[in-house]
């Protein structure tokens, strides 16, 4: 099983704002990120966005991350 790399999951995260994450990819991340401090740094400031990553299917989720989450992550990408 191939570990993640923090740049494979900033890039899913990506994928994420624009809805096609499918829910597998969410379970990857998340096993990728609790062996990973900083992707936990990183995924702080996407709280919102774990929160619903685990808890509500893809389908039925609802417009996830605010403004300010968005600009966090394409800050993350810029470095
Ligand atoms: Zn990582």
């Amino acid at each position: 099983m191939t570990q993640l790399e923090c740049k494979e999951i900033f890039a899913m995260l990506s994928q994420y704002l624009d809805r096609e994450l499918p829910g597998d990819v969410c379970d990857q991340i998340w096993q990728h990120i609790n062996g990973c401090p900083p992707c936990v740094e990183f995924v702080k400031s996407l709280e919102k966005t774990v929160a619903l990553c685990r808890e509500v299917p893809f389908s039925e989720r609802p417009t996830p991350l605010g403004e300010d989450a968005l600009e966090r992550l394409k800050a993350a990408f810029q470095k």
